[in-house]
């Protein structure tokens, strides 16, 4: 594990906080979730849910997320068997990967990917195989010639991240019916990975893989209550799956944590069924801090990359005359006061992703606004290289 010892991530924050910079790095909301959850947390503990909860998750929670899959989606998961909460979609990915890959078997990802999916595929001891996403007109998408040449006779599965961070692209149904296409043709699992499904913008719908013809029964859906109700320290996730593929990850699950937070998960079965009104309130207001954020970094001279879901947007540095968004990330704290993530960090081949640099705008507008009149002064100085 020695190649994940440091990440950007905690250099970025340190830096937001020696410099006073504002921290448009990390993807965490400053304003909380709905109250009445928050309410519900706290009469849990009260009301004494403070042992073990029970492996699979409690009874309340995966009932909860089965109807919403079946009203959002039309997809059935049976409570009892094809839901497991996990602690948050991080350990689902980790838990999945670690259950249906052996040692030396290949996961496909599309890269820019979220970084915990090379950590988990190295626990694993299996071995990653990228698709790079990359810019058409505005927007990142694979080639799907590039999708079926990664993959190889020992490819068990494919991770698929839509809404993706961090380019913010929500897969259309063409692009989900070629993943279908190889998932069918070389039989790989899919493992999806949907932590934003309610976080998109424009009108712009969030299909699950698992909706497609044959889709189902090969998929490992992840989702989490961290992004949809504000609460990433919560770290409630689950995974909907059938039966063989639950198991499977819940024998691996039992080993890492067992089970989790009893209190947030009786909080999040009230958020399923009772807040998706204030979700759906969220969204919009994502969607207007998304165009504040991005008329701010156009102001300041960068090409912006709108993204159509998540909390992140993409700019392309160049035409501020940077070339290396790692040089510019470690810089802009001295330049502008701001801290952003250089997208180069999650690829597997960093010169894909060179002049990319990602920031976060599911911050208060007053945070925004000052990230970008901080901002407006970077195109006014001359030209830079490196
Ligand atoms: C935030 C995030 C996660 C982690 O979810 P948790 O529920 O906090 O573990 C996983 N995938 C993506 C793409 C994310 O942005």
């Amino acid at each position: 594990m020695r190649e994940f010892g440091t990440t950007v991530f905690a250099e970025m924050t340190a830096l937001a906080v020696r410099t006073g910079s504002v921290n448009l790095g990390q993807g965490f909301p400053d304003t909380d979730g709905p109250p009445a959850m928050l309410e519900r947390a706290i009469e849990a503990i009260r009301g004494g849910a403070n042992q073990y909860p029970p492996g699979p998750g409690v009874p309340e929670l995966r009932q909860a997320i089965s109807e919403h899959r079946k009203e959002h989606y039309g997809l059935a998961y049976d409570p009892d068997g094809e839901v497991l909460v996990t602690v948050g979609a991080t350990e689902a990915i980790a838990a999945t990967v670690l259950a249906v890959c052996e040692p030396g078997d290949e996961v496909v990802l599309f890269e820019p990917y979220y970084d915990s999916y090379a950590a988990a595929v190295a626990l694993a001891g299996a071995v990653r195989r990228p698709v790079t996403l990359r810019p058409v007109a505005g927007r990142f998408t694979f080639d799907p010639a590039e999708l079926r040449a990664a993959v190889g006779p020992r490819t068990r599965a494919i991770i698929v991240n839509s809404p993706h961070n961090p380019t913010g692209t929500v897969l259309t149904r063409a692009e989900l019916e070629e993943i279908a296409a190889v998932c069918a043709e070389r039989d790989l699992i899919a493992i999806t990975d949907e932590v934003y499904e309610h976080l998109t913008f424009d009108g712009v719908e969030h299909i699950p893989l698992a909706t497609l013809p044959g889709m189902r029964e090969r998929t490992v859906m992840i989702s989490s209550s961290g992004k949809t109700f504000s609460a990433t320290g919560w770290k409630v996730g689950w995974i909907c799956a059938p039966p063989a593929l639950t198991g499977a990850v819940q024998t691996v699950k039992q080993f890492l944590t067992f089970t989790a937070g009893a209190p947030w998960q009786l909080a999040v079965a009230h958020a399923l069924r009772h807040e998706l009104p204030w979700v759906a309130a969220l969204r919009q207001d994502l969607q207007t801090k998304r165009d504040r954020l991005a008329a701010g970094l156009r102001a300041a001279g960068f090409d912006v990359l709108p993204p159509s879901g998540t909390y992140f947007v993409q700019t392309d540095i160049r035409p501020l005359g940077f070339t290396d968004g790692l040089t510019l990330a470690r810089e802009l704290p001295a330049l502008a006061g701001v801290v952003a993530i250089p997208t180069q960090v999650f690829y597997d081949r960093p010169e894909y992703g060179r002049h990319f640099v990602r920031f976060a705008f599911c911050k208060k507008d007053e945070v925004i606004d000052e990230a970008a009149a901080r901002l407006a002064s970077l195109g006014k100085g001359a030209p830079r290289t490196g």
